[in-house]
């Protein structure tokens, strides 16, 4: 815009000289011409009183005005004024050069036609006129030269009122797709992936733009991919039961799964960054991170927590990069929970060193009295025979204990998949009333039974509910002094079955109860033995009703009695 208005102006105005100095130039030809003529007439007519009359004729004709000048400036005759009221003109340029001989030429403001004038005065030879001088005023060129000027500005503003529109049309052109290239980069860089922008020109913005949307397209692909794979694998290790803990080649914690999180009571995002010697420098992990612990450094160790006491494997692989496996990314450690695992070897160490201890006992004791006959005892037939008896308790003693140990280990194998038949509790009961009453009878101890009238009837492993109620009646009886007496209600639940075995015997003090169902546990160990115990009875219970889905749980008072709760699901 600033561009064309300078250029029309500057044109204008060149026009405006050029206009201006060929008018007056032909202005001075023209009256050079006229003064000539005007000159042959004076210098051929004479005297001065026969132009007067011409004069005024003249000055009604044109707008030239003639003014006849003597030697000394003296105005003589003037076609528009009275010579007589016009002061001398003998200093006026144009004059003085006409006195020197030559054409003088001027242009002048004249205070006295309040106008611009051309003036041109020519020597003359004649007796008293020496100077002729034409003049016509500058109006007409004014006029033209102000219609041109208002012309000019009229050009100059179409001129910049066209050059704006296509100016704008071409700055839209140019600035809308790249206007609409940054909106879309923005976007882009906000995570707003794929965007598109649309521009058809075949130019080179036409073709960044092509260019832009085949990159945010593929950047958009590549995104997705990345993201995918990247939730796969966060819902991996998310999901991962083992704890995992990467770190990368700087040794700075890249991140912690939740398992991990969980195990060590750690929080990630306090951990993400830092390094992992220092971070877990007053950390139950430190320990596996020594001052010197470097990258290459695989661990194969245990670490074990307190509150709750927890027992982890702890592995460690060198992460390597894909494309080159001599580059190691960082190391990712993973922490297996084994405490349960721990637990059941140490259950089965003392399991098997109770076992040995069980079996040892009687087994010395019939080896002792064997040993003992065969130096001589067996001659006196009352020792024989005491010794003998002896020795068939012990071995009974034996066999009851191998017996429980596979009953135990029968139900601990087949706690998944055992023989689940359609069980009538009062037919079981019945079947061993008849044996308990007799083991009771002994002891003069009463049995109660009370069985529910209309039982439904349990879906369970007979042998198992068998054995559970035997044992724990047998020891009701046998925890029980003599004239006491042992109860079995059996209930029908609105979910299930309920099963009280109680007896109001010797009791059990409370600090024991915890540890009742465990393997081999007495509360007294001479009076278990004396009374056939082998330690398993409760162990075996526990483990039906565990196998049955039903929980079991006991209520003791020492010298009261003890009271047995099974609950068994239909
Ligand atoms: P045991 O063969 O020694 O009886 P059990 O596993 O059956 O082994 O029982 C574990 C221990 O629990 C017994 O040694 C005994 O001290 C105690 N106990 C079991 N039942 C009773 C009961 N009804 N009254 C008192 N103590 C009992």
């Amino acid at each position: 815009m600033v561009l064309i208005s300078v250029g029309v102006v500057i044109s204008g105005m060149l026009s405006l000289s050029l206009i201006k100095t060929n008018y007056e130039e032909s202005v001075k030809e023209s009256l050079i011409e006229n003064a000539k003529l005007v000159k042959h007439f004076v210098e051929t007519n004479g005297p001065i009183g026969s132009m007067e009359v011409w004069l005024s004729d003249f000055d009604s004709d044109t707008e030239i005005r003639v003014t006849f000048i003597d030697a000394f400036g003296v105005v003589l005759l003037d076609s528009s004024a009275d010579a007589s009221s016009l002061e001398n003109h003998g200093r006026r340029p144009e004059v003085l050069r006409a006195y020197a001989g030559d054409i003088g030429v001027d242009k002048r403001f004249s205070t006295s036609v309040k106008s611009e004038l051309y003036y041109v005065a020519i020597p003359v030879n004649h007796d008293v006129v020496k100077v002729i001088r034409l003049s016509i005023p500058l109006n007409d060129l004014t006029r033209y030269l102000d219609k041109m000027v208002v012309n000019i500005i009229i050009a100059a503003v179409i001129g910049v009122f066209l050059a704006t529109l296509l100016g704008l049309r071409f700055i839209k052109m140019f600035t809308k797709p790249l206007g609409d290239l940054t909106h879309a980069t923005m976007k882009i860089s906000k995570g707003d992936y794929g965007q598109q922008v649309h521009v058809q020109s075949n130019d080179e913005i036409g073709q960044l733009a092509n260019s832009f949307n085949k990159m945010s397209l593929e950047l958009n692909d590549r995104i997705h991919q990345l993201r995918e794979s990247n939730s796969t694998n966060q819902a991996i290790l998310t999901s991962m039961l083992n704890g995992v803990i990467a770190v990368d080649e700087a040794m700075k914690i890249m991140f912690i799964n939740k398992a991990a999180q969980r195990m060590f009571h750690l929080v990630e995002k306090d951990y993400i960054g830092l390094d992992i010697k220092k971070a877990f420098e007053n950390h139950i992990l430190g320990s596996l991170f020594s001052k010197d612990f470097n990258i290459y450094d695989q661990l194969d160790r245990e670490i074990e927590t307190k509150d709750p006491h927890r027992v982890y494997k702890v592995h460690s692989n060198i992460i390597r990069d894909q494309s080159d496996e001599t580059i190691p990314l960082g190391l990712l450690m993973s922490f297996s929970d084994i405490t349960q695992m721990r637990q059941l070897e140490n259950m089965r160490k003392d399991f098997v060193a109770n076992v040995s201890h069980e079996l040892k006992t009687p087994l010395t004791s019939i080896q002792g009295f064997i040993e003992t006959l065969k130096e001589g005892a067996a001659e006196d037939k009352v020792i024989r025979d005491k010794f003998i008896d002896i020795i068939e308790i012990e071995a009974g003693r034996l066999k009851d204990l191998i017996d429980d140990i596979l009953v135990l280990s029968d139900i601990e194998k087949s706690t998944i998949a055992h023989t689940v038949t359609s069980v009538d509790l009062k037919e079981v009961v019945h079947e061993i009333s008849g044996m308990l009453s007799q083991i009771a009878s002994k002891k003069s101890i009463n049995l109660n039974f009370d069985i529910d009238d209309h039982l439904k009837p349990l879906k369970a492993n007979k042998v198992w509910i068998k054995q559970m109620l035997v044992n724990l009646m047998d020891n009701g009886i046998k925890y029980t002094p003599e004239n006491g007496s042992v109860n079995l209600i059996i209930h029908q639940k609105t979910k299930g079955i309920k099963i009280i075995v109680e007896d109001n015997g010797i009791g059990i003090e409370e600090k024991h109860l915890d540890r009742l169902f465990e393997r081999f546990y007495r509360v007294d160990k001479g009076r278990s033995k004396k009374e056939g115990g082998t330690g398993l009875g409760l162990a075996i219970v526990k483990h039906i009703v565990l196998a049955l889905k039903g929980e079991i749980r006991v209520v003791s008072e020492v010298d009261r009695g003890t009271a047995f709760y099974i609950e068994l699901p239909e």
